[in-house]
């Protein structure tokens, strides 16, 4: 018999922990952080005692058979290694609240990814850029290739997201098919990935999918006919080239450096419009480990040398050089580092916000961050795209795969989704177990 678990992320935009369990073995996805408003910049999580913290806060889910033997022992769960069934995780994708709690798992559970994946999550770890640690474990799968695990056989299929790397999985049991979306979108540079997607998992009994944009206002999904959006990533591009050439002085881009593939594009499509990328080190450190052909510099407002392996050779610009041409470069500054704009705002023309923190006003920073803006007196434009499909697409993937039973969640109004051509619609509640 196969039961889906629910453990979070039903009704929030993060932390999705879903388990399929079989006679044989549990399969997790994805493990990033759930109620992640709980955690508090002010308070420390104790030292050695940082998985049993966010545990007892409800950040990480309490699951038997994925904690080293002091944590789950101390949480009163089984350890790594002392469940009958194997356990397994599996990751859609590199976004914190997707894999955040990776680095709480115990060191030998097998974590698979897509191959993508693993390479942006080990350099993520070579930035600093992780939560606690590396896990040691983690096992790529390529696109379209399966693991069985047990009575479990996962199949990684691409998705189009703003990350590179992204997947989702048609998970299959002797008992049925589930298939799972993780995050997706119609707008980037793929969309055919996605449209894909649908077509690889078409019929799958059981379909679990985000809804992150039918969260904000109300959605008549059955209406829908049609894309209302108007930008892409291709338009994105678009405005960057006329950005490029209109601007008299420095741009600076404060873009999610996980989206690496973006950068991409502008360092290959601005570079006969006079303008080099100056990015930071780890933005950098990530273009070059899938993009390893293309040029541009490393920004150190002081210069010095570069440490990370893949920015080795790597041209460092510094603040001076910029100052003194400042219409060469496209600077891209993540948030943490945005004091760096009291000394350059002289020679800054143009502010892009495009999908860096703090991204939207939940975020207490967001305010801070534009008042900051306003004092320095920059012109800045908002033109961030986001990674998720508009609902019209999210319905119409559905529509495709057609499942026997839909379960909307990553989203704050799951109840709003509706599609006609699934047989049943459910929406759990944390805690809860469905059977196949
Ligand atoms: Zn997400
Ligand atoms: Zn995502």
């Amino acid at each position: 018999m196969t039961k889906l678990k629910f453990y979070s992320g039903l009704r929030e935009i993060g932390g999705t922990v879903v388990a399929v369990e079989t006679k044989k073995a549990i399969c997790i996805f994805d493990f990033g952080y759930a109620h992640a408003d709980r955690i508090d910049d002010k308070v420390k999580v104790r030292p050695g005692k940082e998985t049993t913290d966010l545990v007892n806060l409800g950040v990480l889910d309490r699951v038997d058979g994925i904690y080293e033997e002091k944590d789950a022992h101390e949480l009163g769960l089984k350890a790594y290694g002392e469940t009958e069934r194997e356990v397994f995780v599996i990751i859609s994708h590199m976004h914190i609240d997707h894999m955040g709690g990776l680095g709480s798992l115990a060191n030998n559970l097998p974590v698979y990814m897509s191959r993508e994946s693993k390479i942006l999550y080990h350099e993520l770890g070579v930035m600093g850029e992780l939560e606690l640690r590396e896990h040691e474990n983690v096992l790529p799968i390529d696109y379209d290739a399966s693991v069985t695990v047990g009575d479990i056989k996962v199949t990684c299929i691409q998705v189009d997201h703003d990350v590179k790397g992204a997947c989702g999985f048609l998970i299959e049991t002797e008992d049925g098919t589930l298939c799972y979306t993780g995050d997706y979108r119609y707008h980037g540079y793929h969309p055919e990935i996605s449209r894909e997607f649908a077509r690889k998992c078409k019929g799958a009994d059981y379909m679990i999918t985000e809804g992150v944009t039918i969260s904000f206002g109300d959605v008549d999904m059955l209406s829908l006919e049609g894309s209302v959006r108007e930008t892409s990533e291709w338009t994105l591009l678009e405005d960057m080239k006329m950005h490029a050439a209109e601007e008299e002085g420095l741009i600076v881009i404060n873009n999610y450096n996980r989206n690496v593939e973006r950068v991409h594009h502008m360092i290959t499509e601005l570079k006969d419009r006079g303008r080099t990328l100056a990015l930071e080190p780890e933005q950098g450190d990530y273009v070059a480990a899938f993009y390893p052909e293309d040029y541009f510099e490393v920004y150190l407002p002081e210069g010095g040398e570069l440490k990370a392996p893949l920015l080795k050779g790597k041209k460092v610009v510094t603040r001076k050089e910029i100052k003194e041409s400042p219409k060469k470069y496209i600077l891209q500054q993540d948030y943490k580092n945005v004091y760096e704009l009291f000394e350059l705002k002289e020679c800054i023309s143009l502010y892009l916000h495009m999908d860096g923190a703090p991204l939207g006003d939940y975020d207490p920073s967001f305010k801070k961050f534009y008042d900051l803006l306003s004092v320095l007196g920059l012109k800045s434009i908002k033109c961030g795209l986001g990674g998720h499909a508009e609902p019209y697409y999210l319905r119409k993937t559905v529509d495709e795969i057609a499942p026997k039973t839909l379960i909307p969640l990553h989203s704050f109004r799951p109840e709003q989704f509706k599609s006609a051509s699934v047989g049943q619609i459910i929406l759990p509640n944390e805690g809860d177990t469905i059977e196949f």
